[in-house]
Parts: structure tokens; sequence; C-alpha cells
């Protein structure tokens, strides 16, 4: 058995071409405000990439770049501004933020109808309660939708997931189980992770330890979600150790190629969703 390749690229472009099709007719383009605070040198590239991409597809972008000291005041107010702007109708603020400023606080200041990130606890309340947030994170959002492209109906699948970060591991987990999986959540600290990783039908590793995932570690015929986002001997790899497990596996997502345009693909319809709400078209 060879994997199928989930190939993220090729369904984000679909996902894209769909937006820039509905975004043509509009009076005016979407738009989202990106606020990025310091230099980070990945922060830099994916605010670009996520830029590049919104133009692409006909979504405007208005970039709030300040400076590494900025005060959490000053930054408070441009949310401010953002939120009672009608012509912005999306905001993220690229994470992480400098370590003096709280991220929860800021991120906590957008307003749930433009938070097209989707980590403010309005939404993530509502993903909890199995309700319809107005939007869910752009990553574990990609995710299901490649998960779906091979399982149709994951009701009683186990799941394992490695990490558990407020971004990828634990949205991904509610989402899974509100569609009846059976989730379990590991992390740094489990014990015995391959005992568990070895019974998933469905695995996904979001931990940022290069190729961690081996042959061993998984069940035969599983399906396999890399996030990860590393670089080994200065080529990008995943968690997952794509060679080792790619004859064990039914399916997997290439890194790069797979989880990583998703994200980006899921970030553009959710600023497309938030234009449609605000205009009272949802
Ligand atoms: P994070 O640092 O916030 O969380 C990592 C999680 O993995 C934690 O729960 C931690 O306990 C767990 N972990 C770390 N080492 C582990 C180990 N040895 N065994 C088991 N669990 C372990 O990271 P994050 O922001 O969730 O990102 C995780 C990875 O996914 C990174 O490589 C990141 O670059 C990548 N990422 C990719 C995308 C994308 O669009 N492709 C999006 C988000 C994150």
């Amino acid at each position: 058995m060879t994997a199928e390749i989930i190939d993220g690229k090729k369904i984000a472009q679909e996902i894209l071409a769909d937006i820039k099709y509905k975004t043509a007719d509009f009076g005016y383009a979407p738009k989202l405000a990106i606020v990025l605070v310091g230099n980070d040198d990945a922060s830099l590239i994916y605010v670009r990439n996520k830029q590049k991409a919104a133009e692409r597809v006909g979504i405007q972008t208005v970039l709030f770049h300040l400076k590494e000291d900025t005060n959490e005041n000053k930054l408070l107010e441009i949310i401010d501004n953002c939120n009672s702007d009608d012509t912005i109708n999306g905001i993220i603020v690229q994470l992480p933020l400098p370590a003096h400023l709280n991220s929860n606080k800021i991120i906590n200041r957008i307003s749930p109808q433009k938070d097209v990130d989707g980590f403010h606890p309005y939404n993530t309340g509502l993903l909890q309660n199995n309700e319809e947030p107005f939007f869910v994170a752009a990553t574990p959002l990609g995710i299901m939708t490649m998960i779906k492209t091979i399982c149709s109906d994951l009701s009683g699948k186990n799941v394992v997931l490695i990490g558990a970060s407020l971004i990828v591991g634990r949205p991904l987990a509610t989402l899974l189980l509100n569609q009846e999986c059976t989730v379990t959540i590991t992390h740094i600290h489990t014990q015995n992770i391959k005992e568990l990783t070895s019974k998933a039908d469905i695995l996904v590793a979001a931990c940022g330890v290069a190729n961690m995932v081996k042959k061993d570690w998984i069940k035969n015929g599983a399906v396999l979600i890399d996030v990860g986002i590393n670089r080994e001997n200065g080529k990008l790899c995943g968690d997952i150790d794509f060679d080792d497990v790619k004859d064990k596996a039914a399916a997997i997502t290439p890194v790069p190629g797979g989880v990583g345009p998703m994200t980006v693909a899921m970030l553009l319809q959710n600023t497309y969703r938030a234009y449609l709400l605000q205009h009272g078209k949802l």
C-alpha cells in the first residue's frame, strides 16, 4: 500500500478560485485588517503570504505594522478603531505578540463578528457548545476539510491529536467531537504516546518536532494529517516522517503543500464570510 496524498495545495486553490469568483461581483472588496507587532522573521513571512493570497482573490488588506515596544493601550486603540470601521470586515492579530503584551486581552478586544481567526472566547465558546460560531480557527477548519475528502462519515472514528495548542489541537478536538469522533488529545507530558497513536484511525500531528512520528507509531491504514512546519538540515519537513510511514498509512498530507495552504485559504474564506455577515447576507 502507498498512501494517498491529500493535496492541500490543490484543494486550497479550488477554494480560493471560488472566493475570487464570488467577490468579483461585489461593489467593493472585502477588507482584512492585519495587526503585526515587531519584526519576527516568521511572522513577517506569514503576513506577506496572507496579503499576497488575499490580493489574488480580490480581498483587500490593511496592515498595521507596529514597533516592537508598542504598548497595550495603543494596540487596543487600533483594534477599537478597526471594530468601529464599517469598511473593515475582518481583523487578525499576528501571533506571537512580544512578551510584554497579553495576547488574551488583545484578542478578546476584537469584535466576535470580525474575529476571522476564530480565537475570541465568544466564538470558541459557541464551538464548545456545538453551536455555530461566527468563525472557526483557520488551521482546524482546513484540517477538517482535508479529512472529509477521505472520510465522509467521521462518526465513531478514533482520532488522536499530538499537540493541545489553542490554535490547533484544542479547537480541532472540539470540531471532531462535534462530528461524534472519539478524540484523544496528547501533549508534551503524555506518557506512552505511541500506545495511543498506534490505535488511531486518524492521527493529527501538531507538535513542532521534526519527523517525530515513525512507522511504529501508526496503525495500518491510518489517515495522517501533518501540521508541523520544521526545518531539518535546511529542508522543510513536518512532524511525521513521510518516507517512513508512506507505505503503512492510507492517506497523508505532505509538508509543504498540505495544511499550510489550507490555513491561508480558510482565513480568506472566513474574511469572505465576515463580509457576508456584515452585509446581512448570511
Ligand atoms: P505550540 O507550541 O503552541 O503547541 C505545541 C503542542 O505540542 C503543545 O501542546 C505541546 O505540549 C505539544 N508537544 C510539544 N512537543 C511534544 C512532544 N515531543 N510530544 C508530544 N507533544 C508535544 O505549537 P502550535 O502553534 O500548535 O504549532 C505546532 C506546529 O504546527 C508547529 O510546527 C507550527 O509551525 C505548526 N503550525 C502549522 C500551521 C500551518 O498552517 N501549517 C498552523 C499552525 C501551526
